[in-house]
């Protein structure tokens, strides 16, 4: 069985990043992880980046914007570079970072790692009858896969990133140690891009850690999985990856994660009621 181990980072000076997507009020979840994003920077001698994650253009609203960078000041983070401050490896606003994922898409387009795919979310939920945990997509179940769909220019079509089935991708996560992931077992083709035109998470996210040079990526633990996925793009596209630190999700009282719908926990809701920052993180360390 291959196996693709990553426990890079290494030498680079260190550059973290705060990613957050403005599509609804940041809450105390995204202050923890945040939090000690600016830390892990801090200690470093670093710098800390804030890029707006705006691709999903049906939940983005530009209040959220708005709200998301003075919530952020407010609570006490602060970033060296971003869209309100500019730096060398901008824009740092994802919408305004088309071309770069348009170039990487070919990239992978042209050398066979992705493929169209005609499945509706439907079509996908019928092919598929064992259940799956609920945090994470069911992997794709192959339909399209030796397919070779050719879409027309004009024609919007999902494409996903084929990943080889049975590699061991693993990884040493700063925070949780060695973890390993099956491809095509605990996640399958993921999409890279979305059939409204747009980049998915999963390629944004890989072209920009790489594009701005992150060397750690701090962020919540719902994204393991993710880490191996794109791990997968960055060999793929011949990019360096960085080291990963997943933070604990903060659960609220029925064990779920808290989430954009928990708006008592919003900062702004936090800040109406008069509490303070530094109240907030006593014990965060
Ligand atoms: N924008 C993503 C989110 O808010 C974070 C992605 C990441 O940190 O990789 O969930």
């Amino acid at each position: 069985m291959a196996e693709t181990a990553s426990d890079l980072g290494g030498a680079r000076p260190y550059r973290g990043r705060l990613a957050p997507s403005p599509n609804g009020l940041l809450h105390l979840g995204h202050a923890r992880t945040f939090w000690k994003a600016q830390r892990r920077a801090e200690e470093q001698g670093g710098i800390l980046i804030l890029r707006s994650e705006d691709l999903d253009r049906s939940r983005v609203r530009p209040e959220f914007v708005s709200a998301m960078v003075e919530d952020l000041l407010w609570f006490g983070f602060r970033w060296q570079e971003g869209p309100d401050v500019g730096g060398p490896v901008g824009p740092y606003t994802q919408s305004e970072r088309m071309p770069l994922y348009c170039e990487a898409f070919e990239r992978l387009r042209r050398s066979g790692w992705v493929y169209a795919c005609r499945c509706t979310r439907r079509d996908i939920h019928h092919a598929i009858s064992a259940p799956h945990p609920s945090d994470e997509e069911p992997p794709y179940p192959g339909t399209c896969r030796d397919l070779a769909l050719q879409p027309g220019p004009s024609q919007g079509m999902t494409w996903r990133f084929r990943v080889p089935q049975g590699e061991v991708v693993s990884f040493t996560d700063q925070g949780f140690g060695p973890q390993r992931f099956t491809s095509g077992v605990d996640f399958g083709d993921f999409v890279v891009w979305r059939q409204d035109g747009s980049p998915a998470y999963q390629l944004a996210v890989v072209v920009d850690d790489a594009a701005m040079r992150v060397t750690e990526v701090v962020r919540g633990a719902d994204l393991l999985v993710s880490t191996a996925r794109q791990l997968l793009l960055y060999r793929a596209l011949g990019l360096e990856a960085p080291a990963f630190l997943h933070c604990p999700l903060i659960l609220d009282e029925s064990g779920k994660r808290l989430a954009k719908r928990h708006d008592a926990l919003s900062l702004r809701a936090l800040r109406g009621e008069g509490r303070l920052p530094l109240s907030i993180r006593v014990g965060w360390g």
